[in-house]
């Protein structure tokens, strides 16, 4: 993909932070316009983001052709990816410390990308689905059992509020049945996929650098998407490897 880079004004042209940013083009790039000055603040923040980063750097997720949650050593083709964000604090913001009650912010976001075979992004999926699958199965038939007029009739002849009850208690053995059941699955699935992505090499390597998810939830899902984000900071393909890419005759879109 030629990125159409075209504005040589900019005091960021051709530098390694422009590669960083990695914008499609000039507009639209967050030093457009931008004096000396501010193209400065930017780079000084680019490189404090750099520096929080595994030295390795994530773009390791996304670049092979091989899925990056699966566990063995046998890994599927990648098809899609599934999208992390994770936050670190602004380390030059000293201010939080201060502030107990202020809420946490996060100075620096970037969205790990791993490249997901489809039996990854089914195992997640069908944990996602599995809750609702439940409730209706358990729920439904229940309603199908009670709104029977004979057995509606002998449940209200015991008590008026009986088959009223029994949707109740139905309704609250779909929910425990759901989470026992996402539960095994969970754990069943984790064999050969990482469903618990702080358990994942790369999440691990981020939270020992005090990197951590921003998504809520003891198991936080990534967002499953066909095409990569394949522009901003941390979208990047390190320079090496795309001179290699190009050596390599490949075309680029
Ligand atoms: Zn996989």
């Amino acid at each position: 993909m030629e990125q159409e880079r075209t504005n040589r004004n900019c005091p960021l042209w051709g530098t390694e932070t422009c590669a960083q940013l990695n914008m499609r083009a000039c507009r639209g790039c967050p030093a457009d316009g931008k004096d000396a000055r501010e193209c400065n603040d930017i780079r000084e923040d680019v490189d404090l983001f750099n520096s929080l980063l595994p030295k390795e750097g994530i773009a390791s997720l996304f670049m092979g052709e091989a899925c990056t949650l699966c566990r063995g050593a046998e890994k599927g083709k990648r098809e899609s990816y599934g999208l992390f964000d994770m936050g670190h604090a602004d380390p030059r913001d000293r201010k939080k410390k201060l502030s107990l009650f202020r809420r946490k912010t996060y100075g620096f976001v970037v969205p790990l990308q791993f490249g997901c075979c489809r039996d990854c992004r089914r195992r997640y999926q069908l944990l996602g689905w599995m809750p609702m699958l439940v409730t209706i199965v358990i729920l439904g038939g229940t309603l199908l059992i009670v709104s029977q007029e004979p057995v509606a009739q002998s449940l209200r002849g015991v008590w008026r509020g009986l088959p009223l009850l029994v949707m109740l208690l139905a309704a609250a053995a779909s929910y425990l049945a759901g989470k026992g059941l996402v539960r095994v699955l969970r754990e069943r699935f984790n064999r050969q996929t990482y469903m618990d992505l702080k358990d994942h090499p790369m999440v691990q390597r981020m939270q020992a650098l005090n990197w951590e998810s921003i998504v809520d939830g003891k198991y936080p899902q990534p967002v499953f998407t066909r095409k990569r984000l394949s522009y901003g900071v941390g979208t990047a393909v390190p320079r090496a490897a795309e001179e290699k890419r190009e050596k390599d005759g490949e075309i680029s879109d």
